[in-house]
C-alpha cells in the first residue's frame, strides 16, 4: 500500500505534456498536429502528436523492406536480448508509463500497473519463445543419406494495428512477436492513445533495436491504417479492435496483386457469463461486478450479459445493485476510484444511446450515481445493469460498463449456450456452477476461446492463460501462448542428398 501511495504522488507530478511525431528515418511528415486531453478531464493538456503524411508511410514501408534481412539475420537469441533489455527499462522507468496510461487512457492506478506488468511479461515471453523456435532449425527425420531441416524466418514487413483499451500491453505484445520472430515492424497505435505508442517505440530503439526495424506512424486508421494495408510491401498485419475493423483490413490485404499476407485477428466480443443456482450468489456478483465494470467495461472480455438460473435470479440481481451503489467512479488517478473514464465522446455517445433504449426496453437493475464535481469535465458514463429478456436484445458489442442480466429456467440450458454461439463471437464465457457434469456440458458445448470457471471473467496471464477468440472474435493463434510467434514466421525446409 505504501507503494501504491508514493506512485500515485509520483504520478500527480508527472503530467507531461507528451508530444510525438512519426519516427521514419529519413522523413518528416506535415501531417495534421492533433492534440490529446485527459478523459478524465479534458481542460487538461497531455501533450500532442503529428499524424504521418503520405510521403511518411511510403518512406516507411520502403526503409522497412530494406532493413528487414539484416534483423531476420542476426540470431534469434541477440534479438531476444534486446526485448528482455526493453522488459527491465520499462520497468526502471514504469512511473512514466503509469502516468501515461492514467493521463492519456483514462487507467485506474491498478489497471495501469497491471498493464506494465503484462506489457514487460509479452516482452520476456516471446525473447523466451524466439530462442526456443528460432534459435535452431529443426532437425527431419528422413531416409539414410538425406538431411532435412526446417528453418523458420521474419516474413518481410510485418505492420502492427492496436486499439486504445490496452494501449501499452497489445501495443508491444504485437511489436515484440513480430520482431522476435525478425520481421521489420511498422506500428500503428490507436488514435487515442498515440503518446503510449510514442514512448514504447523510443523504449525499444533505446534498448537497441535499429530505428529502421521498428517504425512508428501515428493517424487515423482510415487513412494511414489504410495506407499500410492496402500496400503489396506489406507481408503481415497483426491487428487487434473491431471486428468491423478486421474485415476492412483483411478486405484491403485481400485486393492487393501481391504475395498472400499474413493477417492475426483480435477482435471484438459478446461475452457472457452463466450461474446455475448451485453457484454462490456473493461470488457471482463480485466476479461480475469486476468483469462488467473494472477498467470502465472496456476490456474485449468483460462479461456483458449475465445468464442466472431463475430461482436466485431476485436475490443476484438485488445483490448486484447493492454492490453497484458501492462503486467509485471517478479520478483514475485516485486509489480511491473504482471506475474511470469511457476513452472518449464518441464511445460515452454509443454507450448513452443504448442506455436511453435499455431504459424504455428493460428493467434497470442498478445506476451508480456520478458526483458531478469530480466527473463533469471528464468523458464519464455511469455503470448501469439491466434485465433483458433475450440475447437477440443486444444487436452489437456494448463497449462500456454496461451489465445485462437474462434468467433461464432448469430445463434451458442447452438453449442459453446455443444462443451465445449464434452471437458468432467467442471470446471469453464465465460459469458459475457446483456442478462439475453442468460445467462440462457447458465448456464443451460453447464455442469460445478463453472459458473461466468460478471465478472472475478477466485477466489473461502472459504464457499462462494464452488469450484469444473464435468465429467474430478473431483468427488465433492466441497472444501470449506458445503458438503466436509461427504465425509472424516464414517456414523454409532444406533437404541436402
Ligand atoms: P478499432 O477497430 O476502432 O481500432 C483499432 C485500430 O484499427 C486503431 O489503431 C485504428 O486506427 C485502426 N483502424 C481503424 N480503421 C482502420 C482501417 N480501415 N484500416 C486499418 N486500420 C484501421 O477498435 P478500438 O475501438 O480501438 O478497440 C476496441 C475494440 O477492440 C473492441 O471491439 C474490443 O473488443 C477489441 N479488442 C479485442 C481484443 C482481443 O484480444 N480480442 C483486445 C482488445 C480490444
Amino acid at each position: 500500500d505504501n507503494e501504491l501511495k508514493a506512485l500515485a504522488e509520483a504520478i500527480q507530478n508527472k503530467s507531461g505534456p507528451w508530444n510525438a511525431e512519426p519516427l521514419v528515418p529519413g522523413a518528416k511528415s506535415t501531417g495534421a498536429t492533433v492534440q490529446v486531453s485527459n478523459p478524465a478531464d479534458r481542460r487538461q493538456n497531455v501533450g500532442s502528436y503529428v499524424t504521418a503524411d503520405s510521403a511518411t508511410v511510403d518512406k516507411a514501408l520502403a526503409n522497412a523492406v530494406n532493413a528487414h534481412h539484416a534483423w531476420d539475420r542476426l540470431p534469434a537469441a541477440s534479438r531476444a536480448a534486446i526485448l528482455e533489455h526493453a522488459a527491465e527499462q520499462l520497468e526502471a522507468r514504469r512511473g512514466e508509463f503509469i502516468a501515461l496510461c492514467v493521463r492519456e487512457a483514462g487507467k485506474s492506478l491498478p489497471d495501469a500497473i497491471a498493464e506494465i506488468r503484462e506489457a514487460a511479461d509479452f516482452l520476456r515471453y516471446y525473447a523466451t519463445m524466439a530462442r526456443r523456435l528460432f534459435g535452431h532449425p529443426e532437425q527431419l527425420p528422413g531416409p539414410t543419406g538425406e538431411s532435412n531441416q526446417l528453418f523458420l524466418s521474419g516474413r518481410g514487413v510485418f505492420v502492427c494495428i492496436s486499439p486504445w483499451n490496452f494501449p501499452l500491453a497489445i501495443f508491444l505484445g504485437q511489436v515484440s512477436a513480430a520482431l522476435a520472430a525478425g520481421n521489420a515492424v511498422i506500428a500503428k497505435p490507436a488514435e487515442q492513445t498515440s503518446l503510449i505508442g510514442y514512448v514504447a517505440v523510443k523504449l525499444l530503439h533505446d534498448a537497441g533495436v535499429p530505428a529502421d526495424v521498428l517504425q512508428y506512424l501515428p493517424g487515423d486508421g482510415a487513412t494511414v491504417g489504410a495506407a499500410l494495408t492496402r500496400d503489396p510491401r506489406v507481408s503481415g498485419v497483426a491487428f487487434t479492435g473491431s471486428t468491423e475493423t478486421a474485415w476492412a483490413i483483411n478486405r484491403a490485404l485481400a485486393a492487393r496483386n501481391a504475395p498472400i499476407a499474413a493477417l492475426i485477428a483480435e477482435t471484438g466480443g459478446q461475452n457472457a457469463m452463466i450461474a446455475d443456482s448451485s453457484a454462490l450468489p456473493e461470488q457471482i456478483v463480485k466476479d461480475v461486478i469486476s468483469s462488467a465494470f473494472q477498467s470502465a467495461g472496456q476490456r474485449c472480455s468483460a462479461a456483458r450479459v449475465l445468464f442466472v438460473q431463475e430461482d436466485i435470479a431476485d436475490k443476484v440481481n438485488a445483490m448486484l445493485a447493492g454492490a453497484m451503489a458501492e462503486l467509485k467512479v471517478g479520478d483514475p488517478g485516485q486509489l480511491s476510484t473504482d471506475v474511470g473514464p469511457v476513452i472518449d465522446e464518441d464511445a460515452k455517445k454509443i454507450l448513452v444511446d443504448h442506455a436511453a433504449r435499455m431504459d424504455k426496453e428493460a428493467k434497470k437493475i442498478g445506476e451508480v450515481a456520478l458526483d458531478p464535481a469530480t466527473t463533469g469535465n471528464g468523458t464519464f458514463f455511469a455503470p448501469r445493469a439491466y434485465e433483458i429478456p433475450g440475447l437477440a436484445t443486444l444487436t452489437r458489442e456494448i463497449f462500456g460498463p454496461v451489465l445485462h442480466v437474462i434468467r433461464w429456467k432448469a430445463d434451458e440450458l442447452p438453449n442459453v449456450v446455443d444462443q451465445i454461439n449464434a452471437t458468432g463471437y467467442g471470446l471469453t464465457l464465465g460459469i458459475h456452477s457446483r456442478i462439475d457434469d453442468t460445467v462440462e456440458f457447458i465448456q464443451s458445448r460453447a464455442r469460445v476461446g478463453n472459458c473461466y470457471v468460478n471465478r472472475n471473467q478477466i485477466g489473461a496471464v502472459v504464457g499462462v492463460q494464452p488469450f484469444g477468440g473464435e468465429g467474430l472474435s478473431g483468427t488465433g493463434p492466441k497472444a501470449g501462448g506458445p503458438h503466436y510467434l509461427l504465425r509472424f514466421a516464414g517456414e523454409r525446409t532444406l533437404t541436402i542428398n
